[in-house]
């Protein structure tokens, strides 16, 4: 039997003063994984081959529950997070994931973000929003449907994203940012057509270097498409010109069509290492806390809140980890190291 919760408290533990790892950088987002599981196989991140054969998901009792994501969120709050991202696996099939996203949006000075394929977003993206969702990121990796079914293994035709991306629009949840993963002779061929799909919308498109991420997704290096050239090929269409950061530590490179037609990201994590400004902590869906994407190992939130221990034992402990922080993997990136066994992407949040 589980022991009885403990429960949220009522106010915010004091704050703890500026938090910062032992290279200096503070703690001010936090990705949550709500789930390890999905209704994609994106060949990148959970290759049939491995998550339909000998993959074990977690139990349902494994996962932090709503009220124990809650309290951590609040005691990581007052360590100086502002911003939460959902993430998983798929978030949106967490069951009731809007209850969660209404206690985060009450936490002071809390943002709440999503990252999501959007194929659910039609059934949720008004539900979200009215509890208090800021945004949303929708993943789309080619508006080519043969190219798109291949990539997420699963036969989901482009338009069910297409049809997410517009309900999330149409709740309120908009500009969208539109990530593309861009892997080398599988569809580098659908960067301009993207980029032109969506010039002139509002929304963001962000194409994302294919990271050796996790360890069964057969990385090389010769599959990346460095950022440069995703710039310079949408740049021979449609000519582009840079744009100043919207904060220190910003992941993406920001360039905007020269003839006004909006702007693009490029998300450089292989070839521009931006491990010195990074600033991001990861729950897990079982509640280990994770200090870079790459790690090997995490630390068990989730034994010190069935303990039950605290809120100042908990934020201790959430401090001492973060202090001992030392991470800075896509700086030291090696062959050597991306054969390294690491966590699945899917497990950890992306
Ligand atoms: N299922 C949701 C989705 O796809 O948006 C959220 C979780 S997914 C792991 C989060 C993000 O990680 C997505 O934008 C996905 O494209 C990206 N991603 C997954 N594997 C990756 C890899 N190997 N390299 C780069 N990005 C990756
Ligand atoms: Fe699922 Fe997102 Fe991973 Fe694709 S990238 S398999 S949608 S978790
Ligand atoms: Fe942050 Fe780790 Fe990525 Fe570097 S490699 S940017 S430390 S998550």
């Amino acid at each position: 039997m589980l022991r009885q919760r403990p429960s949220i408290p009522a106010d915010l533990p004091a704050p703890t003063g500026r938090l910062v790892d032992s290279r200096g950088r503070p703690v001010k987002d936090l990705r949550i994984s709500v789930t390890d599981r999905c209704n994609f196989r994106c060949v990148y991140c959970m290759p049939k081959a491995v998550f339909d054969k000998d993959y074990a998901f977690l139990p349902r009792e494994s996962l932090l529950s709503f009220e124990e994501i809650t309290r951590l969120a609040r005691l990581f709050a007052a360590h100086g997070v502002t911003k939460i991202r959902l993430t998983g696996g798929e978030p949106l099939l967490r069951r009731n994931l809007e209850r969660l996203v209404a206690q985060l949006a009450a936490i002071p000075g809390m943002e709440v973000t999503l990252t999501t394929n959007g194929v659910l977003l039609p059934r949720k993206a008004a539900a979200l929003k009215a509890a208090g969702l800021a945004r949303v990121t929708v993943s789309l990796d080619s508006l080519d449907d043969a190219t798109f079914r291949a990539m997420n293994d699963m036969d989901v035709p482009v338009a069910d994203v297409l049809a997410g991306i517009d309900a999330a629009t149409a709740a309120g949840l908009g500009p969208i940012k539109i990530n593309m993963v861009v892997k080398r002779g599988m569809n580098d061929h659908e960067i301009v057509p993207l980029a032109r799909h969506f010039r002139g919308s509002g929304h963001i498109l962000r194409f994302i270097e294919f990271m050796d991420v996790g360890s069964s997704n057969g990385w090389r290096l010769d599959d990346v498409v460095p950022s440069a050239e995703v710039v310079r090929r949408i740049g021979a269409h449609f000519p582009l010109e840079p744009v100043d950061p919207n904060y220190t530590g910003e992941v993406a490179e920001r360039w905007r069509y020269a003839d006004g037609g909006g702007e693009i990201g490029v998300i450089s994590s292989v070839t521009q290492a931006f491990c010195s400004t990074c600033t991001r902590a990861r729950l897990s869906t079982e509640g280990r806390l994770y200090t870079c994407l790459f790690a090997q190992s995490g630390h068990d939130l989730r034994a010190l809140l069935r303990e039950p221990r605290s809120d100042a034992e908990l934020s201790a402990a959430i401090g001492a980890v973060w202090q001992a922080r030392d991470d800075r993997y896509s700086e030291i990136r090696t062959a050597a190291t991306a054969g390294l066994r690491k966590i699945e992407m899917s497990y950890i949040g992306g």
